[in-house]
């Protein structure tokens, strides 16, 4: 219970204590946690919150060796567990080495700073401390010298090496290093500007600077600013780099054999009007059919997303006015109700103007296996594809595109758990949405913290990994560095957003 009336949820990548789960968790660990004592009620911890969601945002990819976990000492059940760790003041946040003991109750971990990055160092800190409780996950994040380096590249098991070479003060090499915890092929190794020998043998003059070892040679990593996540979105990017304990991707040839249907080639960096026409296939013909009857909410909601799609959908003629026809049909209504065949009836009626193609043919929404991708990756492009539209439309409302899309993904989407997430972060925002650029940035950053809680999920295609999107090699004006950290240059990932699902680059390869 108070995982749902605390300030966290399943959703935050925090580990959620509760009486039942508090040995379990906290004791015999194979990662060091970090653990918030928090009292729903207090102000302060309400302030602080969002910066410990934006930690565990921010070290997602460091579970395996260190993870963040909350519980809520104003719930009554957990009156017990929080005396027993002797919280007299909230919050309070203590860490818990691996393999902690169960009459542990753990060490400091001071709070005074509502700085992320500031935090993340303090976590690195407090696992070096506890040396002798090493998380098994966590590879060493030492310095490497040049003896280590080169019985390295001795060993056959490296495929690839990347040293990020820095100061001794500098985090990061430590970052990078966990940032790629969760990735195999590669190895990450921190090397200090004063390891004489390594550092003039390959003319390293940039702290940091990171160099990648491939193919029995070293090449500097190009990259937008030399930084963290840029680094690490370099790195997580490369071809053979995959996450661990996932089933290796499969070379293209074999997922040629595995999918039902012949592969299809296509750029990854293009949108394909193919999904967008099976996208609409998909919710209008199949998802929609569950519903025999379509009853008064319900009724509401197809028919403002009939009238979105009627007025932006980005594609060909013969299909606009399909959607024109079925929306003109939807409004002529005069009953609170609607069989679903009558409408579907208006969908199939194809004349040589107007056509709704039968079928799905996933192009750029294609998964490596079966069960990965298609129709959930066709609806957020569907969905970006039309706020851009309506951006750029005169006669459009700020919201109205936002809210057809909240109502139909409430009342129809068949991924109910995704359906009330979606429906949370509207709650939580969409009615700040002023403008239609607001529009066009709200419903991609939302993705992007759609893919942040995704990311490593078994949902996850490990050929398309969850990344935050746009990455630097497809707009690199998208991203900026501020006192160190990564930032989002919001007017730069507007006008990418404008451009990139804008009717004119949409692909119509593969069209019936
Ligand atoms: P997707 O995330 O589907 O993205 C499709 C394409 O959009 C990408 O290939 C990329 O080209 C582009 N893109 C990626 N990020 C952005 C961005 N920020 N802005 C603009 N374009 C971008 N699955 C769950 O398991 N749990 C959930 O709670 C959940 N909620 C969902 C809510 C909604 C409204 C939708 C439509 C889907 C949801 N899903 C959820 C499904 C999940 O988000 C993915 O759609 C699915 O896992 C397929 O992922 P994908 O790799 O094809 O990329």
């Amino acid at each position: 219970p108070s995982a749902e009336t605390g300030l966290y949820s399943q959703s935050d990548q925090i580990v959620l204590l509760n009486p039942d789960n508090v040995e379990s968790v906290l004791f015999n660990s194979s990662a060091a946690l970090v653990v918030e004592f928090y009292a729903s009620w207090c102000g302060h911890c309400v302030a602080f919150s969002p910066v410990w969601k934006n930690l565990a945002m921010d070290t997602k990819e460091w579970k395996p060796a260190v993870d963040l976990v909350a519980i809520d000492c104003a719930a009554e059940e957990n009156r017990k567990t929080c005396v027993h760790f002797g919280i007299r003041g909230y919050p309070t946040v203590k860490f818990f080495h691996a393999y902690s003991e169960k009459d542990s109750t753990g060490a400091s971990f001071p709070v005074h700073t509502q700085d992320v990055s500031h935090l993340r160092r303090q976590m690195i800190s407090m696992i070096e401390k506890h040396k002798e409780h090493w998380p098994p996950a966590c590879p060493p994040l030492e310095a490497a010298s040049k003896a280590e380096i080169d019985s390295l590249l001795e060993s056959s098991g490296v495929e690839l090496l990347a040293l990020v070479f820095e100061t001794a003060s500098s985090y990061v090499g430590r970052e990078v290093i966990l940032d790629l915890l969760q990735f195999d092929n590669i190895t990450v190794r921190r090397v200090l500007n004063t390891e004489d020998e390594l550092v003039s043998k390959m003319a390293v003059t940039d702290f940091p600077s990171c160099y990648l070892y491939q193919g029995g040679n070293f090449s500097r990593l190009n990259v937008p600013f030399e930084a963290r996540t840029f680094y690490s979105y370099a790195l997580q990017r490369l071809p053979r780099v995959v996450r661990t304990s996932r089933p290796k991707p499969v070379a293209l040839d074999l997922i040629r054999n595995v999918t039902e249907h012949p592969w299809r080639e296509f750029n990854r960096t293009n949108v394909y009007m193919s999904d967008l026409e099976s996208a609409l296939h998909f919710s209008l013909r199949v998802e929609l059919a569950s519903h025999a009857t379509i009853n008064k909410g319900a009724l509401t909601a197809l028919k403002r997303y009939v009238s979105v799609l009627a007025k932006y959908f980005p594609g060909r003629p013969v299909v606009r006015n399909l959607l024109q026809t079925a929306n003109a049909w939807l409004n002529g209504l005069q009953d609170s109700e609607l069989q679903y065949n009558s409408f579907l009836e208006v969908l199939n009626n194809a004349t040589e103007d107007a056509v709704l193609p039968h079928g799905e043919r996933w192009v750029g929404c294609q998964g490596s296996q079966p069960h990965f991708r298609k129709y959930p990756c066709s609806m957020w492009t569907l969905f970006h594809a039309l706020t851009v539209a309506a951006n750029s439309a005169s006669d459009s409302r700020p919201q109205e595109v936002l809210q057809a899309m909240r109502i139909y993904v409430k009342k129809f989407f068949g991924c109910h758990e995704c359906a009330s997430h979606f429906e949370g972060m509207a709650q939580e925002s969409m009615n700040q949405v002023k403008t239609q650029s607001e529009a066009v940035l709200w419903l991609w950053s939302r993705h992007n913290r759609v893919n942040n809680r995704l990311a490593g999920d078994l949902s996850e295609d490990p050929n398309f990994p969850k990344i935050q999107w746009p990455p630097p090699e497809l707009c690199p004006k998208c991203h900026g560095i501020d006192n160190g950290e990564h930032s989002w240059q919001e007017p730069e990932v507007l006008s990418f957003l404008m451009d990139y699902y804008s009717y004119s680059k949409i692909l119509d390869n593969y069209l019936q």
